[in-house]
Formats: C-alpha cells, structure tokens, sequence
C-alpha cells in the first residue's frame, strides 16, 4: 500500500510468487475506497488460488509511521485522512484472516538485505533509503528490522539537513524528504520556475507528461543547468542524512531505492561528496577513495536498490560514481526499486 500504487501478489512459500495486480492508489477519492480496493484485490487472488492453496495470511507494507504490532496508521504525510486508522485489526475484520503489518520501508530494507545488494556483498545488516513520493527507511540488524520501542524507528525522511530550509508538513524545517523524494524535486522545480523564470523547467509544463521527477530527470540528463542544480540539492541532503547514519550507525551498507533512485547518475557525486565532507567515519571506511595511511579494512559501501522494477532503463556504466575505479561495488544488473 503506497501513497501512488497499490500492489497485491500472492505467494506460495513452495512456488514463490503466483501473481502480481497492480492498481493506482484512488488517494483522492478517500481511505475507504482505498481499502475497498486492497481487499477486492485479495479476495480475487483468494478466489483465483483458493482451490490449490491454503489462504496462510496477509502482509500488508505501508507508509509509517505507524505503531507496531498493532499495526495502526499514526500520521501517514502521503496517505492524508488515514490518521489513527486500524489498518491491521480493518482487515482482519474484512478478510476473516491473520494480518501483519509492517513499515514498507523496513520490508525493503529486509528484501534487499536477504535478496538484493545484502547478499550479494555477503552482509546480514543494513539501512535502506526509500525514494518515491516521500522518503522513508529501514533498518536490519544482523537479519531482522530494527523496529524501535514501538515500530517507529527509520523516520530518516524527516531529519532535518537544513534548519534554515522550507517548512516540511511535518512540523521541521527542511527535512530530507523536501529535496530527496518525487514530490520534493517537483516542489524544487516549482520554485525556480516562480523565482528564476526557468525556460527549460517552465518547458516541461506543456510536455505531453507535464513537470514530474520524470521528466525532471530527462531534462538533467540533457544538460539542462537548471534540472541539474535541482539533482545536486538532492544529492547534497541525501549526503548530509547519510553522513548522520553512517556515524551513527556504522553499517556496512547503506542502499537507495525507490523511483526517484533512478536519477542516480545525476545525484550520486553530490551525494558521495557531501557524505565524504560530513562523515570521517565515511572517510576512513571509503571503498572507492581509501586514505591513504590510515583506511580502515572494513568498508562502508553506498549502492541503489537492486530489487524492484525499475522506472528508467539504465545499465551498470550509469551507477558508477565518477572518477571512481570499476570494481563489485557497482549492483550487476543497475536496477533499482520503485516506490512502494
Ligand atoms: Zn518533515
């Protein structure tokens, strides 16, 4: 359940994945048909595989914070008008069945912990960064999430990297998800065109998809400066949250993943720049840019999602951060996830 699509699969532990709907999320037409939705949804996939398997349970990854186990909606920003809804105890009243809640960022961390970027550098441990319409993470600690006292931990789309920043709906002032998330770079985009008369941003008004991170992309990957300076603030904030993490935490990996990880060619460097300001922990555990006397072994790796449907073709050359030596860091197939 994500604040711009809904997904429902069904999955049979000895066949894996049987089949996959993929629905728009109605947002404006309101929580109830929302849930409608998920639950028709479910009750199809039952009806399509009801006869060769037994109905187990339904996991449900949706947009925190919320509380956990209870499984219920606190203050969803991209979901308005679920606050305090009982997402978990909803649908096990609706379905009649076993229902488990949980973050859809900490279910991505946990993916590309035992499935993606974690198993192919061989780690058991890692904090993830999901891009899409906000932006959320997830922690996993030796194989499983960190949930916190109550399921709250990972809020990192709203650490503040810039106290003087635009004021986020949460409540601080230039929170990470305001530069680092689809909604946030349209609002960028937004702003230039109002303060700057931006040609190039303006332009994207009369293109057949209208302004989107999209088409933001495409107009940075052309050139456009000013699509461009809009990826560098992205690059910076993400930099600035990750230096925080990476000193806090001393993972070995820290993975981006969501639709808008897409633009990392056009982020990455800032990113990596910022990080390498910010963070002497980072320093001393660089992968790509060891010091020279006193590197630690251990390393501290930086790399986009590898699971998820990617939303621009790219290949591996694209994931490279510039100047740096080819090697393993790079995810082998360059996909990366889409907003959950
Ligand atoms: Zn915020």
């Amino acid at each position: 359940l994500g604040g711009t699509n809904l997904r429902i699969a069904a999955y049979a532990q000895e066949k894996g994945l049987l089949e996959t709907l993929n629905l728009t999320t109605r947002r404006s037409v309101g929580r109830n048909a929302v849930i409608v939705d998920l639950i028709e949804a479910v009750q199809a996939l039952r009806k399509t595989f009801g006869s060769t398997y037994s109905f187990a349970g339904v996991g449900v990854a949706a947009p925190g914070p919320m509380e956990l186990p209870e499984g219920r909606l606190l203050d969803p920003p991209n979901l308005p008008g679920w606050e305090n809804f009982p997402l978990r105890s909803e649908l096990e009243r609706a379905l009649g069945i076993d229902v488990q809640v949980e973050n859809d960022a900490n279910v991505a961390a946990l993916a590309e912990c035992l499935l993606g970027q974690g198993q192919v550098l061989g780690v058991d441990s890692l904090c993830m960064i999901t891009l899409g319409t906000g932006v959320g993470s997830g922690i996993v600690l030796r194989g499983s999430i960190w949930h916190g006292m109550n399921g709250m931990a990972g809020e990192s789309g709203h650490v503040s990297v810039d106290y003087n920043g635009d004021l986020c709906p949460c409540g601080t002032r230039g929170c990470l998800e305001l530069y680092a998330s689809a909604t946030g770079l349209v609002r960028m985009a937004e702003e230039m065109i109002a303060q700057e008369e931006s040609f190039g941003l303006a332009s994207l008004h009369t293109t057949s998809g209208g302004l989107s991170s999209g088409s933001l992309f495409e107009l940075g990957r052309a050139g456009d400066p000013d699509a461009q300076k809009i990826f560098r603030r992205m690059g910076v904030a993400l930099g600035r949250a990750l230096a925080g993490l990476v000193n806090a935490l001393n993972l070995p990996l820290y993975v981006l993943g969501g639709g808008v990880a897409a633009a990392w060619p056009l982020f990455a460097q800032w990113m990596f720049d910022e990080l390498a300001y910010g963070s002497s922990l980072y320093r001393l555990t660089d992968p790509l840019h060891p010091p020279a006397s006193i590197a630690a072994k251990a390393k501290t790796h930086v790399l986009p999602a590898r699971l998820g449907a990617c939303l621009l073709p790219f290949t591996a050359s694209h994931w490279q951060r510039s100047g740096a030596k080819n090697d393993t860091m790079i995810s082998a197939n360059g996909r990366v996830a889409e907003d959950a």
